[in-house]
């Protein structure tokens, strides 16, 4: 049975990460999404067929494990149909916590059966598994707390970022108090009950503290770090719980997680420990306002559309906005048209615009839009100087030159989107709302560009309406 029960772990293990290595392409993540996911449902099925889980329907663990499966599932079922993609992030970080506090759950159940064993179970105990449960249980508790702050941060729950006087020393005192109580409850033979409770709630705390004063426009990155956390705590509880499938999925998401954090980080040009340690994107950075030269001018969606249909080439640089407006289906309606009058047109996604990474590629695939005609940051930059007209539609920090130009800008080093380059900029906002870090952008009032105000939706409707009288 052991034996059976270890070969379907290692099949879906390999189906699992077949699946994920399938999303690495927009073309197969689908299918990805899937795989892994029946991969996952035989493992879970399977799991129920290991020697310590008794199959006996009156058995009360059975129906309380029952009745948790029925329950989460049908939440996660619900709310996955309802979410809209703009709260994507939320949602992610609402699971990604879910995981760490399973994770942090199973490593509490198995010290607490230790605070109550016996001496000679003492004796047989495996001190390994000891150390590894207390690892688990800080990294998930971490991550468990870490995520509901970061849930609550982009759901508008709590809208500011909370920084203690002394903030980083009751965090350095905190995480001391974890590695004292985590060194004694990994160490104690028998373990104190209360200091595992002493333990627990110290590490959901330093989650709780260290969460706090990082800024909104930073908790993609934070989300991300925090979901390689939970893979890694699911690992280490599968060593505890001798699971083979909890460790390999919870290795592959840690490393997949650290590796999403590199490159996020990168993409914002900042170090992690910034990240982590400083209140970027939390309403600061206003000094660049000032030394705003000229003004913004307006532009009409007759003119915008004579502008674009007269092209060679448009640069369409989508963002945040693009994704509230919903207004994907019109542009690749409006890509048609101007294509069907000759003109070349691309589009240019940074890897930071919107609200998770790839948002506005799924977008865009759900509308239609080639996948050869979606460019990186790095191979479309060079082009934007050839571009007759750059289309910025709801992008803001994505695009914003004070990344450039700027070294007392809290986004200075961040790469963007050179749409300033073009020829032409039209861009679409409803008005003069910020980004999402909160700063003013030099590029709306650049001479070379034209501010088309409206819904991101309604806007493209009239300049297809345009385009079509000419
Ligand atoms: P921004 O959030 O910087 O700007 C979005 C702009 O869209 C706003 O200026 C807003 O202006 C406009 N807008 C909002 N609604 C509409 C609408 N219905 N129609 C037209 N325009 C609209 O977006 P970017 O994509 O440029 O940048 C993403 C930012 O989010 C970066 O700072 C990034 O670091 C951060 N971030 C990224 C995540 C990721 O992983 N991708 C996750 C979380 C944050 P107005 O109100 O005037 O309309």
């Amino acid at each position: 049975m052991t034996f059976l029960i270890d070969a379907v772990y290692f099949i879906t293990t390999a189906v699992f990460i077949l699946g994920l290595k399938q999303m690495s392409s927009p073309v197969t993540a689908h299918r990805g999404i899937v795989w892994a996911g029946i991969a996952m449902v035989i493992a879970t099925l399977v799991t129920f067929g290991a020697q310590d889980i008794s199959l006996d329907i009156a058995s009360i663990n059975l129906q309380l494990m029952l009745l948790a499966i029925i329950i989460g599932s049908g939440i996660a079922y619900f709310s996955a149909k309802r979410v809209a993609m703009t709260d994507m992030p939320q949602m992610i970080a609402m699971y990604n916590g879910m995981g760490g506090g399973a994770a942090a759950a199973i490593a509490a159940v198995e010290l607490v059966k230790l605070s109550s064993a016996t001496q000679s179970d003492v004796v047989t105990h495996d001190a390994t598994m000891q150390v590894l449960a207390v690892l688990g249980a800080v990294i998930g508790s971490v991550s468990f707390s870490g995520s509901a702050i970061a849930f609550a941060k982009l759901q508008g729950i709590m809208k500011k970022t909370l920084r203690l006087p002394l903030h980083q020393l009751i965090n350095i005192v905190l995480f001391i108090g974890v590695l004292v109580t985590g060194y004694l409850v990994a160490t104690g033979q028998p373990v104190s009950f209360n200091l595992v409770i002493i333990f627990f709630i110290l590490a959901i705390i330093l989650g709780v503290m260290l969460t706090l004063p990082i800024g909104g426009a930073d908790m993609p990155v934070v989300i991300s770090l925090f979901n390689a956390l939970t893979g890694l705590a699911v690992a280490f509880e599968g060593f505890v719980l001798n699971n083979a499938a909890m460790i390999v999925a919870g290795t592959v998401v840690g490393s997949a997680g650290t590796l999403l954090t590199q490159l996020m980080a990168k993409a914002m040009n900042r170090p992690i420990s910034n990240v982590l340690f400083s209140s970027f994107g939390s309403g600061g950075g206003t000094a660049v306002e000032e030394d705003i030269e000229g003004s913004m001018k307006e532009i009409q969606a007759m003119d915008a559309a004579i502008m674009m249909a007269y092209a060679q080439k448009v640069i369409i640089v989508p963002g945040y906005g693009m994704a509230v407006a919903q207004a994907q289906h019109k542009l690749k309606e409006l890509e048609d048209l101007l294509e069907a009058r000759g003109v070349e047109v691309k589009y240019a996604i940074h890897p930071v615009a919107g609200r998770m990474p790839g948002h506005m590629n799924v977008l865009l695939a759900e509308a239609g839009v080639d996948y050869d005609r979606i460019f990186d940051l790095e191979e479309i930059n060079p082009e934007f100087p050839t571009a007759d007209v750059a289309l910025v539609i709801g992008a803001n920090d994505v695009v914003n030159p004070v990344a450039r130009t700027n070294p007392d800008s809290p986004i200075y080093g961040m790469p963007i989107l050179n749409a300033d380059k073009a020829q032409n900029v039209i861009v679409i906002k409803r008005g003069k709302g910020a980004g999402f870090s909160g700063i003013e952008n030099h590029l709306f009032y650049a001479d070379n560009t034209r501010m088309l105000y409206g819904d991101g939706q309604k806007a493209v409707s009239e300049l297809i309406a345009g385009v079509k009288t000419l």
